[in-house]
Formats: C-alpha cells, sequence, structure tokens
C-alpha cells in the first residue's frame, strides 16, 4: 500500500472484511436537520443520528470516505493552509464507526493492525494520545485507551495525556454525541523537529509528529448547559485523514507533495513558471492553490455558487484567496485550476466530472470581477504616491471603498520599502462594522459600506472572523 488510491480502497476493504457496511461519501453539505456547521467537517457528522440514537442504522459497524470542508465557521483551517505540512481546507476522511458494537477495546485493536500491518508504519515510531480527565466534566483520565495501547506493546511514555481541548471531541455545532478521544501520532524524526525539549505530539512549533488518526468514543450527548448525559449505547468515531495517511505512506515532506496533489502542483508550476519550493512565499501559494483549487471544485459540483453570505460567501472568498496567491506567483489565471482538479479525483469522484464545464465557468466569472477590484485598488494603491508609512485610514478606505485586501496593501508597501498602520486599520474596521450594524446612521463609513456592498464585497461581514488578516477584513 502506497499511493493515495490504495490506502483509501484499502481502508474501506479492510474494514468492509471485518464486518463494516461500506459507503461512498455523503454531501459536503450537511442535512437540513443539523443547522450546527456550514459543511462537513468531520465523517461521523452525516451519521450523528445514528450516534443520539434518534435512527436505527441499518447495520452495526460502517466504514466510509467522506469529502471534509473546514473553511468558514468554527471549524475554519483557512489560517493553517499553506502554513504546515498538514493542513487542507478541504479533504478526505476515512472512518470506521461502531453504534453500540465495539468500544474501546476493539477500535484501539483494529486501528493498531491497520497501521502497523497494512500501512506497515513503524511501531517505534508511533505515539498516542489518550484524555487526560477533566474536573468540570468530573471525568478521570481515560486508563481503559492507556492500557489497550499497552496491550499493543506502545510503551508507557509514548501515551501521552492532552486536556479536554485536544483530546475530547465536542461537535461543532456545542451539543450532540461527544466523548474522549484518542489519536495516532507518528514521529517522522529529528530533521522535521523544532529542536525544543517539550517537543512532542501536538508541538506548536514543528511538524515532526504528526497526528493522523483520531479514534473518539461516543458515549456522551452535550447538553447546551456544559452537562454530559450517557448516550444510549456506546460508540467508535474514527477519522484518518487520507491525505496525511499517504504522507506518511509515502514518506514526504508535506501532503501537497503526495502523488494525490501531483497533477495539480505540477500543472501550477508549469503554468505559473515558479517552482514549489524556491521560496517560502511561492510554497506557500502553491499550497493554497492546489487546496483551494479542490474545495473550489467540489464546492461548485455541489451546486453552490459565489454569494455574498453562508456557503456561497465561503466559495466567493477561496476563489479571491486563490486569486490573490496567483498573482503573487504570476499565474496568469486560477479558472483553468478546476479541470486539472477534475483530472486528479475524478476517478474517484464522478460528481466533479459531470459538472466540470459549469465549474470552469462559474470560477471565470468571479475571477474576471474580482480581478477588476484588484486592478482598481491597485490604482488607487498607487495614487497614494509619496513615501512613508501608510496610514491606516488609507488602508481602510482602500478595503472599505474598493474592496481591495489589506493584505495586498500589506504586500506592495511591503515591496516598495513601506510599512502599513495595520493595527489602526483593524481598529478602523471595527468601528466601521459596530456603525455598520448598529442604529440607522448613516455616516461616510457606511455609505462607503452600502457601495462596497452593490459592488458585491461585502465588507461588513463578520461571520467567519478569526485571527487572520485576510479575515478580519472580511474581504477575502
Ligand atoms: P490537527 O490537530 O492536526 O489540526 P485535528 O485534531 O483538528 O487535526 P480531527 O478533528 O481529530 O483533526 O480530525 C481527524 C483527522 O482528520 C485528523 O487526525 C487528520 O488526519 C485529519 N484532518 C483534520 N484536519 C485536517 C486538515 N485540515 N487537513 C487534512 N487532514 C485533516
Ligand atoms: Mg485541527
Ligand atoms: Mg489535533
Ligand atoms: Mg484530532
Amino acid at each position: 500500500m502506497r499511493t493515495t488510491a490504495e490506502l483509501r480502497e484499502g481502508f474501506l476493504s479492510f474494514f468492509e472484511a471485518r464486518g463494516h457496511l461500506r459507503f461512498p461519501s455523503w454531501s459536503l453539505i450537511p442535512p437540513p436537520e443539523d443547522p450546527s456547521t456550514l459543511f462537513v467537517s468531520a465523517g461521523m457528522q452525516p451519521l450523528k443520528p445514528y450516534f443520539s440514537g434518534a435512527k436505527q442504522p441499518p447495520a452495526p459497524r460502517f466504514t466510509t470516505v467522506q469529502k471534509c470542508l473546514r473553511a468558514g465557521g468554527k471549524d475554519t483551517d483557512l489560517d493553517q493552509v499553506g502554513q504546515t505540512a498538514r493542513h487542507a481546507s478541504m479533504f478526505e476522511m476515512l472512518g470506521n464507526f461502531s453504534f453500540g458494537d465495539y468500544f474501546k477495546d476493539g477500535a484501539i485493536d483494529l486501528a493498531w493492525e491497520f497501521v502497523t500491518g497494512e500501512m506497515g508504519l513503524d511501531p517505534d515510531r508511533l505515539w498516542a494520545t489518550v484524555f487526560a480527565g477533566d474536573p468540570v466534566l468530573d471525568l478521570g483520565e481515560d486508563d481503559v485507551a492507556v492500557r489497550g495501547w499497552l496491550r499493543k506493546g506502545l510503551p508507557r511514555d509514548r501515551i501521552v495525556p492532552f486536556p479536554r481541548s485536544d483530546n475530547f471531541w465536542g461537535p461543532a455545532g456545542e451539543t450532540g454525541p461527544c466523548g474522549p478521544c484518542s489519536e495516532l501520532h507518528l514521529d517522522r524524526g529529528e530533521r522535521y523537529g523544532c529542536g525544543r525539549d517539550t517537543c512532542g505530539p501536538n508541538c506548536e512549533h514543528c511538524d515532526r509528529f504528526i497526528e493522523f488518526w483520531n479514534l473518539v468514543f461516543m458515549e456522551y450527548d452535550l447538553a447546551a448547559d456544559g452537562s454530559l448525559t450517557p448516550l444510549p449505547k456506546q460508540n467508535i468515531d474514527t477519522g484518518m485523514g487520507l491525505e496525511r495517511g499517504a504522507m506518511l505512506l509515502q514518506e514526504v515532506d508535506s501532503i501537497f507533495d503526495t502523488d494525490g496533489f501531483r497533477l495539480i502542483m505540477d500543472w501550477i508550476e508549469h503554468e505559473s513558471g515558479v517552482g514549489y519550493g524556491t521560496s517560502p512565499e511561492a510554497t506557500k501559494a502553491h499550497r493554497v492553490l492546489s487546496d483551494h483549487g479542490r474545495g473550489i471544485t467540489f464546492l461548485i459540483a455541489e451546486g453552490i455558487t459565489p454569494a455574498n453570505e453562508g456557503r456561497g460567501y465561503v466559495l466567493r472568498r477561496l476563489i479571491r484567496r486563490s486569486v490573490v496567491q496567483a498573482r503573487r506567483i504570476g499565474l496568469p489565471a486560477v479558472y483553468p485550476l478546476p479541470a486539472i482538479v477534475v483530472e486528479q479525483v475524478g476517478p474517484w469522484y464522478p460528481e466533479v466530472v459531470e459538472h466540470a464545464s459549469s465549474i470552469e465557468r462559474i470560477v471565470r466569472a468571479e475571477e474576471e470581477r474580482f480581478r477588476e477590484t484588484l486592478d482598481r485598488g491597485m490604482k488607487e494603491f498607487e495614487a497614494l504616491g509619496g513615501a512613508g508609512d501608510i496610514s491606516a485610514d488609507d488602508a481602510f478606505r482602500l478595503a472599505a471603498t474598493y474592496g481591495f485586501p489589506v493584505e495586498l496593501t500589506v504586500e506592495l508597501a511591503a515591496e516598495r520599502g513601506r510599512q502599513v498602520d495595520v493595527e489602526g486599520y483593524r481598529i478602523a474596521m471595527a468601528r466601521h462594522r459596530e456603525i455598520s450594524r448598529g442604529s440607522g446612521e448613516k455616516g461616510a463609513v457606511q455609505r462607503a459600506a452600502d457601495f462596497a456592498r452593490c459592488a458585491g464585497f461585502t465588507t461588513a461581514f463578520v461571520g467567519y472572523a478569526k485571527t487572520d488578516v485576510l479575515t478580519q477584513i472580511g474581504a477575502l
């Protein structure tokens, strides 16, 4: 087992041979009765009614490969894409599930057999994390999981406890089925490490240890008041990132270096003329473009079109962010990229093949519109003239009036040895949002926002605000 396709098929048939009913991926859009997230972000999500006991599953064991998107809402990984070796916003999650059938010991046995047997990963480089316990939840350390891994031969010092934030899997929508979890990590060796004494699984400073499989022991229901009640049955929900599994099998630096991204990455390199890895900026641009290219393709195949809110807004952001990255490496256009994604993932996902031509058309229209905005903003930027730092007011005006991303302002300024008052810009944008949200008062800021909205740029949008500059301005 080595390729992405072999891992996907190998995983599903391994569990099928062990009594699991196999399903193809469900939609990226959660069912209407589950408003907790905009997109499906884990393999278990379409199966929630079976975990909660609301529905009876057709079999006690399932295995699936699920399309997932973590872009937008609480679950977003957009900040990480391009920064780490292991994060994509669009990825596939392999899973095995038990509805009141096997529990912790069974799940650990199966995972160990698959990882050390089928995948052939070196047991001496494997680590497991377990739930450390939590006084608020009134739960102690997960000693059943600890014993499970010890039984497989993992030494105690490679079974490490982590708090609720890491090893208690809660639903993205805050209420619903949940439970402690235990994750497998692979130590890729010192050459990937940060060298700190504290380096280990979940290290914040490097990607030496790669988390690749999460085993969730789903046995509680989380109520809105934060209290736990036992579910009718003890269940298993696991998720292994296909791209991460492939990265470990192929012993490459990042998920983007696996065969699952090969056609896409080669195309970006060829069309832009800029080699992947020739500079930190190029590495980021290639990775973001290949990830967003996949996200865009899958989203439009699901019938989503660019819009100023909801799912369509996430799509719009993915396209705009791609255009910005394309500009950085001199890639003339983003809209031909989905055709390459279709070539890469089409053999497994017929829906993208079916919608290939409308995907290209929709991306092209959005891209052309956004490029006009960029051009207008560029002119305005040049018109600022002079030297010295760029004021918060100017950066704000570019963003609010022209929909020009502040990230670009910062980049262009840096190229000219100038700085932008980003902090002041943030304050101005926050004030602007408050005014936009507030009473009927129509000041200059509100008029600018109205203008931007009419032009198709939702500067007042705050729904997905997180930490990156792009998100904070709401325009990208
Ligand atoms: P990380 O800590 O690396 O962000 P996570 O703990 O958020 O991962 P889980 O929610 O436990 O991830 O998801 C289960 C599995 O799905 C992970 O172990 C990983 O293999 C995969 N996965 C999660 N997020 C991503 C992502 N952004 N890109 C690729 N694979 C992912
Ligand atoms: Mg994560
Ligand atoms: Mg994690
Ligand atoms: Mg995890």
